[in-house]
């Protein structure tokens, strides 16, 4: 019989942020790194060190010690240091599919410039992972995962029955996602510091391999037995081929060797057994207490979650599909700049930035990069939709109209009560003193002419005026100094319906000689506060709820829009209820109306609440923290003190939209609460699907035996959604990552705001900034569909576009070679959700990428298809049976050109 191999990785987990600030972990991998360098020199038997997936910590560590470049490159040419396969260590489920993927593509480009790449997908510390990470990594082309949360190992002498399917016998074991793709996993079952600070000497050495042994023992399916040398931000054991040494002295029968991943996995998946156990889909702790699952990091400082959409979105869904419709087929798509705006956006994005579970040092940091990253979206976003509308031929317009363009750049049609800002007129500085042309607009403004909105025919198109401004502008010419002006601006309101995908459209301000007759249609009746159109019918009660007809189907759904108050004594990464359980409700007082627009456009109507909340919890809480008090034992209640919480929402109903829009804003002064909008279902149910990474994934109501946790929070992307067999309810959202479903009445419960007083994890960390108070505004939305496929697909998919609105741009009057009203690219498919539309990495072609929203096949009708071809997330690639026909769950990446 052969002996065990033991193999020993040295590592170190390097969380580049979390309880100190950035720079603090920083500094401390500089020294890491140069006793790791120093040590390759002196220690020859060393093995290797891998870099804990990834590849930034090398740009971190050059940032200061540049001069060591060629070393570092020499290290990784000779395989001592592991270097990628990842950009960054991300939260799965907080970041969209997009940034999912360009994490390992960028990865992957780092790791290239270095040399090699370890063919692992490494998930450590994510708290949970993505059910489509099997897919995910085929398409990344990487043939191994390694994770340290989301399946329960039970050991050898356990039996695991088939309806567990998150546990393990195991710490390897099959994991296979819902389109079946299937990946070779191993579980870091005894944590990835396992194999920490190895004893030299000889009686502990014993001690700790006793233990560690039988530990690995329990678990390992095969003779490779796997220790993780290090842990988070763990300085590199310099001694360690001296303690193993020490350890082969001891356990002549098992083989200890200094080794890598590469060497390793290669070991492992020789020799796995026939009864290697499989896990399905997102794993996420199922089968734990519960209490663990640190989902409640979805709703920890919330407004991290908005902004990190907010880029995402100006990213992957403006200025990415603007530049490649502007610079399609040729090189100045601008590459650099967008993954620079990407990495900028990434570094925002490991688990314990993204998930707001640190020091508030660390978020304030974080601010500046999203804000950063924006920037660069919205440069490139201009750049492109200018160079767009330059292309397109508007000499047909009169002489004196202001053209402009409207771009739908969502891969699905959009309906939208659309507000434009137009440059009637403009008075530069260089013709006269700026106050004097200030005048001169503010007089222009006093004879603003009669309008109408014409398209390239000279059709009429119903508008509302809504206001004029002057004010100072400038322009930046490419190739002249700045020109300074003041401009007199007209804004309208325009009704765009099921505008197409990757679409745009030409219109054009021009004087009228006579007023525009007016739609006298209105969408809201006051007497009766009943806010109607062709698709929902909604009353509003007194006490600000909402009863829903959906005229579709004919349901009524009632008491719609509540909000909730609880005290939470939890900390950033779990909530846990006052011991009170005191809960306040919105409808316990009288909501005041308030109309803002009642046109035929649309309807916006505006509703205030005000709660009598606690200002914060008693003073318990401040001694649990203190104290280090584990969340689970916590006995803190809610101050008796009330203070006023004041919330103003604003619900919209357009002509023509079959959903209703809230935004939901108040200026928070409380401590220690939680607050969520409540949307009751009553439907029959025992599942929701929840919008989640390149899936729409189904999760049960209900909690397994094991839970303890009286709460089940969930993540979620872009909606969440429950039916029953006659059709259902979908509710959208922008950047609140968590829901619960409530299982009386299958209530879905979208947190707003969570305020919390600590970090929480390995000590007492204060967080101030983490109780979020001020001012904020959350936006969500509510639709309802029938019981097919087409109806339901449609609210998720518009769900995705309440996300991105038209993006529009003036332009003057010119010969082109686009025409006015045209698409990019025809697509028709309820089921294809689009998540990415770019110029390919080399520039040669355009890359869409989407996934399947159910979990049957689909077929897709595209004008790109007879020159498209199917790449991989490299872009490499990656033939399939059908170009038309998409699997259940899968994820397709074209290339084309045209
Ligand atoms: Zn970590």
């Amino acid at each position: 019989m052969s002996r065990k191999k033991v193999f020993v990785i040295s590592h170190s987990h390097w969380d580049r942020e979390w309880y100190m600030a950035y720079e603090q972990h920083h500094m401390r991998l500089i020294k890491l790194m140069d006793d790791l360098l120093d040590l390759f020199n002196k220690e020859p038997e060393f093995n290797s060190f891998h870099l804990d997936g990834q590849t930034i910590i090398l740009d971190d560590y050059l940032k200061v010690r540049p001069e060591r470049r060629a070393e570092v490159e020499r290290r990784v040419a000779e395989g001592k240091l592991r270097v990628g396969p990842f950009y960054i260590l991300q939260d799965d489920f907080l970041i969209s599919p997009e940034a999912n993927t360009r994490d390992m593509l960028i990865g992957h480009q780092e790791s290239k410039k270095w040399g090699n790449q370890v063919n692992l997908g490494y998930f450590p510390d994510t708290f949970g992972n993505m059910g489509q990470t099997p897919q995910m990594l085929k398409l990344a082309d990487l043939k191994y995962a390694a994770f340290g949360r989301g399946v329960k190992p039970t050991g050898l002498n356990n039996q695991v029955f088939d309806n567990e399917k998150y546990s393990s016998q195991y710490s390897e074991m099959w994991w296979q996602g819902p389109d079946n793709s299937k990946v070779l996993s191993v579980l870091f079952a005894n944590w990835y510091s396992n194999g920490n600070e190895i004893p030299v000497d000889k009686i502990e050495a014993k001690k700790f391999w006793d233990q560690k042994l039988a530990d690995a023992e329990k678990y390992a399916s095969t003779d490779n037995l796997l220790m993780m040398n290090g842990v988070d931000h763990q300085p590199v054991q310099k001694n360690v081929i001296e303690a193993l040494k020490v350890a082969q002295e001891l356990y002549p029968d098992y083989e200890f060797i200094h080794s890598n991943f590469d060497d390793y996995l290669k070991a492992v998946s020789k020799s796995i057994p026939k009864d290697l156990g499989k896990v399905d889909g997102e794993l996420t702790s199922q089968e734990t207490d519960g209490w663990y699952t640190l989902a409640n990091t979805a709703s920890s400082r919330v407004y991290l979650k908005q902004d990190n959409t907010k880029v995402e979105r100006e990213l992957e869904n403006i200025a990415e599909p603007l530049a490649t419709m502007a610079y399609n087929g040729t090189k100045d798509y601008p590459h650099d700049q967008l993954r620079y705006a990407w990495k900028m956006l990434l570094q925002n994005n490991p688990h314990d930035s993204i998930c707001g579970c640190s020091v508030d040092d660390v978020h304030r940091e974080m601010m500046t990069r999203f804000a950063k990253s924006r920037e660069v979206g919205e440069f490139v976003a201009k750049d492109a939709i200018e160079t767009l509308a330059n292309q397109i031929n508007t000499s047909a317009f009169p002489e004196g109209s202001k053209p402009f363009i409207l771009v739908n750049t969502n891969g699905y049609e959009k309906t939208e009560m659309k507000t434009v800002e137009i440059e009637w007129q403009r008075a530069l500085f260089a013709d006269g003193k700026p106050d004097v042309q200030y005048e001169a607009m503010k007089k222009a403004q006093r004879e603003l002419p009669k309008f109408k909105v014409i398209d390239i025919k000279g059709n009429k198109i119903p508008f509302e005026m809504v206001s004029s401004d002057v004010r100072f502008g400038y322009d930046l010419p490419k190739n002249k100094f700045r020109i300074p002006y003041m401009a007199l601006y007209v804004t309208i309101q325009l009704d765009l319906t099921a505008m197409s995908a990757f679409s745009w459209k030409t219109l054009a301000l021009a004087s009228s000689e006579e007023s525009e007759k007016v739609d006298s249609t209105k969408i809201y009746d006051e007497d009766s506060q009943i806010l109607e159109n062709n698709w929902l019918k909604a009353s509003i009660n007194s006490n600000g709820s909402l009863n829903i007809l959906d005229k579709k189907t004919g349901r009524e759904f009632d008491n719609q829009l509540v909000f909730e108050d609880t005290g939470d004594i939890g900390n950033e990464y779990i909530y846990r209820q006052s011991a009170d359980k005191k809960t306040i409700f919105s409808t316990d007082s009288t909501a005041e109306v308030k109309v803002l627009q009642n046109n035929f456009l649309g309807a916006k109507v505006q509703l205030q609440q005000t709660m009598m909340v606690p200002e914060s919890a008693d003073e318990r809480l401040e001694y649990e923290r203190q104290a280090v008090i584990d969340i689970t034992n916590r006995k803190a209640n809610r101050s008796e003190k009330l203070v006023p919480l004041t919330l103003t929402t604003v619900i919209t109903l357009s002509k023509n939209a079959d959903q209703l829009k809230f935004k939901t804003s108040f200026n928070n002064q409380m401590k220690d609460h939680r607050v969520r909008v409540l949307f009751k279902t009553n439907l029959k149910s025992n599942y929701n699907l929840a919008d989640s990474i390149f899936e729409t994934v189904k999760r049960p109501n209900h909690v397994s035996d094991t839970w303890k946790n009286p709460t089940n929070p969930q993540h979620q992307q872009t909606f969440v959604n429950v039916c029953d067999d006659n059709g259902g309810m979908t509710v959208g959202n922008f950047g609140l990552n968590e829901y619960e479903i409530l299982p009386e009445d299958n209530t879905i419960a979208v947190t707003l705001l969570r305020c919390v007083g600590e970090m929480g994890d390995w000590g007492y960390f204060g967080t101030p900034d983490a109780q979020c108070l001020g001012q904020f505004s959350f936006e969500y939305s509510l639709a309802f569909h029938d019981n097919t496929i087409a109806s339901r697909t449609h609210t998720y998919q518009q769900a995705k576009t309440n996300q991105v609105s038209v993006q529009s741009v003036q332009t003057d009057i010119h010969n082109g070679i686009k025409k006015c009203d045209t698409t990019f690219l025809t697509l028709k498919a309820d089921s294809f959700a689009v998540t990415s539309l770019k110029q390919a990495e080399t520039s040669d072609g355009n890359i869409l990428r989407g996934y399947n929203l159910t979990n049957n096949e689909t077929k897709i009708d595209s004008s790109i298809l007879k020159q498209a071809k199917t790449v991989n997330f490299l872009e490499e690639d990656y033939p399939v049976a059908k170009l038309n026909i998409l699997n259940p769950a899968e994820i397709r990446t074209y290339k084309f050109s045209f």
